[in-house]
């Protein structure tokens, strides 16, 4: 269960840090047991959506590259086209379109596309926009006492 959060960068917040209610809601949730109550047993980020799945970059790819598709395991064939990702990371079509409609991540290292789920994007802006002022913090912490 912890790890879960983990993945998602879900911090336990420090002295003197407001508490962000979409995290205090999921840690109710989750002290509670009611994540699984309420279905989010796959615990999964929403599908990526259909926009980003038609984007991704196809590829031809050779068998001298031997690549293996993560997926699948199978090396890539002669000129097959095969998706790659944002990251960078290549795939069967086959194999990464059904992967994305249940999630948004790559398999892989969990770059994220985007989803057409707004609840999810909202969390998504939320959650960057705490970053950014987290880092706005540090740096005007650094000028005042550098
Ligand atoms: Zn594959
Ligand atoms: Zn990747």
């Amino acid at each position: 269960m912890s790890d879960y959060f983990d993945e998602m960068g879900w911090t336990p917040l420090e002295d003197g840090e407001a508490p962000n209610h979409l995290i205090h809601m999921a840690r109710l949730l989750r002290d509670f047991g009611m994540w699984d109550l309420l279905g989010q047993t796959t615990r999964l980020p929403p599908p990526a959506s259909k926009s980003a799945i038609e984007n991704l970059r196809e590829i031809e790819t050779t068998s001298s590259d031997s690549e293996q598709c993560p997926v699948c395991l199978k090396e890539f064939e002669d000129g097959i086209f095969a998706k790659c990702m944002p990251c960078e990371h290549v795939f069967h079509k086959e194999c990464i379109i059904p992967w994305l409609e249940k999630t948004n991540s790559c398999p892989l290292c969990r770059h994220q596309l985007p989803t057409d789920d707004e609840d999810y994007e909202t969390y998504r802006k939320e959650k960057q926009r705490e970053l950014e002022r987290q880092k706005d913090l540090e740096t005007l912490h650094n000028s005042m006492f550098m």
